[in-house]
Parts: structure tokens; C-alpha cells; sequence
């Protein structure tokens, strides 16, 4: 099977089960890591957010990953998932933004499909975690948006991205360039607008990450006091600058039915500290809502979303 032949059939097999995707050459990373890099040193960052974004362990490639030729990083549209607490026998609905859901299975199974294909041709992929958003705007697969997320055609900015690692030589026709801004946004402030935290600055590109709420209910640190309690309305992230945005009419936000959590575990999952254990049955409700996250950070931002 040719190269170009390979990529059709792993393109294919990606877009069959609803992935966007893009393959560019390996060669590429480091200038990935160069562009993090001068993001990291420009000095628009503070300190303490810097070192939250500074290059992972996964953007380091695993030691059984295949000398890397080429890169895979696709899209996967998601939606809105919902947790309906109960308390003192009220319901509360509390909205997950999409991405947090499948976190972790849905790049797995973007792996698996891409590992499947290429085994055919002698050829294995393993997963990693560059600058995912960066990545994608650099193969062409996303343009940025003013609030700095990336928005990929047709399916605006509701979706997940992942990456794969493969020794399979790249087409001949990969791209790589500059980011891309949505042309609309030349023209558009709603997001600045709709930002509550003033995140979003009219002067400079880069989001002030250390203001924008997502940065905040995802870090350990207590929110600052300037944070207004009204401004928490999901469990975790913030969809203030995507629910506004002209780019994410057509795509739509598709939402899933909320996860009912009974009296008992919305309690438990209320006072959960890092040590926290759930029933498989909570377990399994909170993964589908997209809460497996840090126990003890969930229920920080939810008590507070909650006002409780
Ligand atoms: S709301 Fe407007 S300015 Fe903001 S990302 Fe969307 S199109 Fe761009
Ligand atoms: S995610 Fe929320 S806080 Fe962050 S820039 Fe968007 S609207 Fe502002």
C-alpha cells in the first residue's frame, strides 16, 4: 500500500466514527516545542501559570512509542454533559463543558483506530499530549478563536483533541504553518464581552490565563477573592466566551441527559477530599458526566457553583 493510500484508508477509518484529523511530519515538533517555548519565555504569562503549562511528561514521546515520522491530531465533536445533584430533596443541574467526558477513553479509542490501520502496514502509534490546540492549528485542522480556543470546521469549539505518534512516513502533501485566527473575529467581541473575569483582552492575542476561570477551577490553588461567586455556573471549566460565539451557532451544542446523583452521593460528592471513594455505580455516573476528575477539586467548584 502507498503512503498516500495508507493515509486515505486511517483518514477514512478516523472520519467513520466522527474524527477530524490531520497527519503532518514528525520534523515538525520541534518547532511545536520552540512555540511553547517562546509562549512560556515572552513574559505574558505569570509565573505561576507558566509553570502550570510548561511542557508535560506527555509531550515527552513514551519510550515505547515507534520512531516518530508523523503526527495525527484529530477532533471529535462532544457535548454538554449534566450532573443533577439532590439536595435536602431539591434537584440542582450543573453543566459540564464538553472535552471533560471521555477525557481520557475518547483519545484512546482515536489511537486505537489509527493503530489498527497502520498494523496492516507493519506500522504502530502511540499516543501523546503535545500543545494539543497549537498542534492542531499549526496542521490546519483548527483556527483560534479571540478567546484563544481552538475552533475546527464543523464542530466549532465543542470538541476533543488527540494526538498520536506514528513510524509511518507522512504524505507528501502534510501541512504545517503559522496558527490561523477565525476570520470573525476581527469583526466580533462577543466573547470579550461575555468573559466575566476579563480574560479576554482587547489589546494582545494571548488570553490572561491567570483570569479566566477554567485556569482557576481546574488548579488546586484557592480562587482568588476577586472571583464573584455568581460567576461559577459549571462543575468545572467555564462556557461563557463558546455559548456566545457566532462560530458555534451552526455546529450546535448537542447536550446529553444529566447524570442523577441521589441524595447520598450528591452529600458524598460534596465533601470530597483527595482521598475520596465513590461506589462503582457513583464511579460510573461521574465518568459518563465527565467528573472523574480530581474528587477534591469537583467538589470545591461545585459547592460553589451550588452556593453551598
Ligand atoms: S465570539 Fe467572536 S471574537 Fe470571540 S472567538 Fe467567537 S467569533 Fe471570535
Ligand atoms: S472560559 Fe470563561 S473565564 Fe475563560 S475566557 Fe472564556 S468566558 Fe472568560
Amino acid at each position: 500500500m502507498s503512503d498516500a493510500s495508507l493515509w486515505h484508508t486511517v483518514m477514512a477509518a478516523l472520519q467513520e466514527r466522527g474524527w477530524h484529523a490531520r497527519v503532518v511530519s514528525a520534523d515538525h515538533l520541534d518547532d511545536l516545542r520552540a512555540r511553547l517555548q517562546r509562549v512560556l519565555t515572552s513574559g505574558e504569562l505569570p509565573d505561576e501559570v507558566a509553570n502550570e503549562v510548561a511542557p508535560k511528561p506527555g509531550f515527552r514521546l513514551p519510550d515505547d512509542a515507534p520512531a516518530p515520522r508523523s503526527v495525527v491530531v484529530a477532533a471529535l465533536g462532544r457535548p454538554l454533559t449534566q450532573a443533577t445533584l439532590t439536595l435536602g430533596g431539591t434537584e440542582r443541574t450543573i453543566p459540564v463543558p464538553p472535552h471533560y467526558a471521555g477525557y481520557h477513553t475518547q483519545p484512546a479509542e482515536m489511537v486505537r483506530i489509527v493503530a489498527e490501520v497502520l498494523a496492516a502496514a507493519g506500522h504502530g502509534a502511540t499516543r501523546f499530549d503535545p500543545p494539543l490546540k497549537t498542534l492542531a492549528a499549526c496542521a490546519g485542522l483548527a483556527r483560534y478563536g479571540r478567546n484563544n480556543i481552538a475552533y475546527v470546521a464543523g464542530l466549532g469549539s465543542y470538541h476533543e483533541l488527540a494526538a498520536c505518534v506514528t513510524d509511518a512516513p507522512p504524505p507528501a502533501d502534510a501541512v504545517w504553518g503559522e496558527p490561523q485566527v477565525l476570520a470573525r473575529c476581527m469583526s466580533c467581541v462577543a466573547c470579550l464581552r461575555a468573559c466575566p473575569t476579563g480574560a479576554i483582552d482587547g489589546d494582545r492575542f494571548l488570553l490572561r490565563t491567570e483570569r479566566c476561570l477554567t485556569y482557576l477551577n481546574e488548579s488546586e490553588a484557592p480562587f482568588p477573592d476577586w472571583v464573584r461567586p455568581e460567576w461559577h455556573t459549571c462543575a468545572v471549566g467555564c462556557l461563557g466566551c463558546q455559548q456566545v460565539c457566532p462560530e458555534n451557532v451552526d455546529p450546535g451544542l448537542t447536550v446529553a441527559a444529566p447524570e442523577h446523583f441521589d441524595e447520598r452521593e450528591s452529600a458524598a460528592i460534596l465533601a470530597a477530599d483527595k482521598n475520596a471513594s465513590f461506589s462503582a455505580a457513583t464511579r460510573t455516573k461521574l465518568e459518563r458526566c465527565g467528573l472523574d476528575y480530581s474528587a477534591e477539586l469537583i467538589a470545591r467548584n461545585l459547592r460553589a457553583a451550588l452556593g453551598v
